[in-house]
């Protein structure tokens, strides 16, 4: 019937995706590029927004990924339970040019694992891949710890666009897949 067919096509997927990391490696500038298409040179921790929705078309469906930033939070190594609550996806971020970002990813992880209540699709992210000369952490070395922790893994400008879109629709394809699977 038609009418089945209109339903499907305006069914609508709500992924709550967080943002994790320590503080400066770029989340808010990952979802300001990603959802607005903006930098900021010289952001405050202050600056950000709770979440922010962004559209994803997948499959000939809409799915909006409510993309959730700590604003500031990480400062404090502490995020509250709430912000991980419902999270079906994550972003794991550190920054290519600061190793003790890097060695905080375990200590991130073990969090998001603690106060998420299913499985998260999780892809660790090596942001500032524009800074080359800076560079810290090696391509091989995120990619062994993304394989021995079974993440999906990706380095990232927020700066220069570079694998942006790719990192955030990397995760919220892998959720759809899960889903449709399971409603199969
Ligand atoms: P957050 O604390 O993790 O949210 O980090 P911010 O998004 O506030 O970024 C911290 C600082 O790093 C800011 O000065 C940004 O301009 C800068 N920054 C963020 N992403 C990149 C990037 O991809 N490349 C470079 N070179 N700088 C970046
Ligand atoms: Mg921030």
């Amino acid at each position: 019937m038609d009418f089945v067919t209109e339903e499907e096509k305006t069914e609508d997927y709500l992924f709550k995706i967080v943002l994790v990391g320590d503080s400066a490696v770029g989340k808010s500038n990952l979802l300001a590029r990603f959802a607005r298409d903006e930098f900021y040179p010289n952001s405050k921790s202050t600056i950000g927004v709770e979440f922010q929705t962004q559209k994803v078309h997948l499959d000939g469906k809409e799915i909006k990924a409510q993309i959730w930033d700590t604003a500031g939070q990480e400062r404090f190594r502490a995020v509250t339970s709430a912000y991980y609550r419902g999270a079906v996806g994550a972003l794991l971020v550190y920054d290519i040019s600061r190793r003790q970002t890097f060695d905080s990813i375990g200590r991130w992880l073990n969090e998001l694992q603690t106060h998420s209540d299913m499985n998260v699709v999780t892809i660790l992210v090596g942001n500032k891949s524009d800074l080359r000369d800076a560079r810290e952490v090696s391509i091989a070395e995120g990619k062994s710890l993304a394989e021995a922790q079974g993440l999906f893994f990706m380095e990232t400008s927020a700066l220069d666009s570079s694998n942006v879109a790719a990192a955030f629709q990397t995760v919220v394809k892998e959720i759809y897949n899960i889903l449709s699977k399971k409603v199969m």
